[in-house]
């Protein structure tokens, strides 16, 4: 596949120290100096208050979906199916390229007609409020698999992948969380907006238009359509999304660091548009791409943005130089990372 050569800002060695994640200068010393303070916590996890609703609702939600599938699977349109492959593919680009590579890394930068797509196709996603959602990903990379960890996951593929979301946080991740720099976002004016009708813009745009547009322009029925778009296609894209966070944490190599949990994950790019070369992007979570292999194909979140960089609106896009990828992976890795053959892609940041 044709790689698009696009204009990229190279990160030196002492920014990458600067840069781990998007922290605030007295984080980015603490996390220099001290890291984690590997204090163990006195509160139990098994103390973590259960949240009913979220249990039911959730696990509903799931059963509908099963039983929407099985019942609704001959009689939906072919112009359905393509209808709700494209509504997901939106609200993944909205989590992917927007609340994760944008908002939480500031990967970067998006001139506003582009800030405003990522904000309308990350609401189509139908998740958490952007700061919420930026909130607890900061926390995750800064403290990844201890007890301030949203979704740690030491506690278990079910606990990482949705489990997290049935309890209350443990008392850690408020604790540490309030050391995370969220200042960029309390000081956007449009995300502010957003959240402030938060629930309205959700139901709109991850549901009721989505659905309407099936019905009206494709001549669905009510029952096919909210089954295939609002049902079936919302938890696909929910669970495409917690993969990154259970099954990249558990299964894969770890070719840039294998002191840490994070792992490659093929099947996990292939659903999570890119997001599954974890055990690179936990090490160098600033890259636009969150990846350094895979192409297009694998990474087509990477494309999307290419494409908004082709046309200016999204600039500033941070990578690593090539020799500071490969000196971590010597010096860290599991032994599996191998040199990819240069192309346009690979090119872009030792020209730049
Ligand atoms: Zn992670
Ligand atoms: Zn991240």
């Amino acid at each position: 596949m044709v790689q698009m050569a696009t204009k990229t800002t190279t990160i030196t060695e002492s920014d990458m120290l600067q840069q781990e994640t998007y922290l605030s200068k007295d984080d980015q010393k603490e996390q220099v100096t001290t890291d984690y303070d590997g204090e163990k916590s006195q509160f139990p996890v098994s103390k973590q208050e259960i949240i009913w609703t979220n249990v039911v609702f959730i696990t509903l939600l799931h059963v509908l979906s099963v039983y929407c599938f099985c019942n609704y699977f001959f009689s939906t349109k072919w112009q359905t199916y393509v209808w709700s492959f494209l509504v997901g593919g939106i609200g993944g680009f909205g989590v992917t390229g927007g609340a994760h590579r944008y908002f939480t890394h500031r990967s970067f930068k998006a001139k506003l007609p582009l800030q405003l797509i990522l904000i309308l196709c990350y609401t189509v996603s139908g998740q958490n409020n952007i700061p919420d959602w930026v909130r607890d990903h900061r926390v995750h990379h800064k403290f990844s698999e201890t007890d301030a960890d949203p979704h740690n996951a030491n506690r278990g593929f079910f606990f990482s992948h949705v489990g997290w979301l049935m309890q209350r946080k443990h008392p850690e991740v408020y604790r540490k969380g309030k050391t995370i720099d969220m200042s960029d976002i309390n000081n956007d004016p449009l995300v502010q907006f957003h959240t402030k009708h938060f629930f309205l813009f959700k139901m709109l745009f991850c549901f009721i238009i989505p659905v309407l547009i099936s019905v009206y322009a494709l001549n669905e029925n009510w029952v096919e359509a909210i089954s295939s778009l609002a049902v079936v296609r919302y938890v696909l894209n929910l669970n495409f999304t917690w993969s990154v966070n259970s099954v990249a944490h558990i299964w894969g190599s770890k070719p840039y660091d294998k002191r840490i949990q994070p792992a490659q994950n093929v099947v996990v790019s292939i659903v999570a548009m890119g997001e599954g070369w974890h055990n690179y992007h936990h090490v160098f979570p600033w890259d636009y791409r969150a990846a350094e292999l895979g192409g297009y194909l694998l990474n087509t979140t990477t494309l999307w943005l290419d494409l908004f960089a082709a046309i200016g609106w999204a600039y500033d896009l941070k990578t690593p130089p090539k020799h500071l990828v490969q000196q971590r992976a010597v010096n860290h890795g599991d032994g599996s990372w191998r040199q990819e053959p240069e192309t346009a892609h690979t090119r872009d940041y030792k020209t730049s």
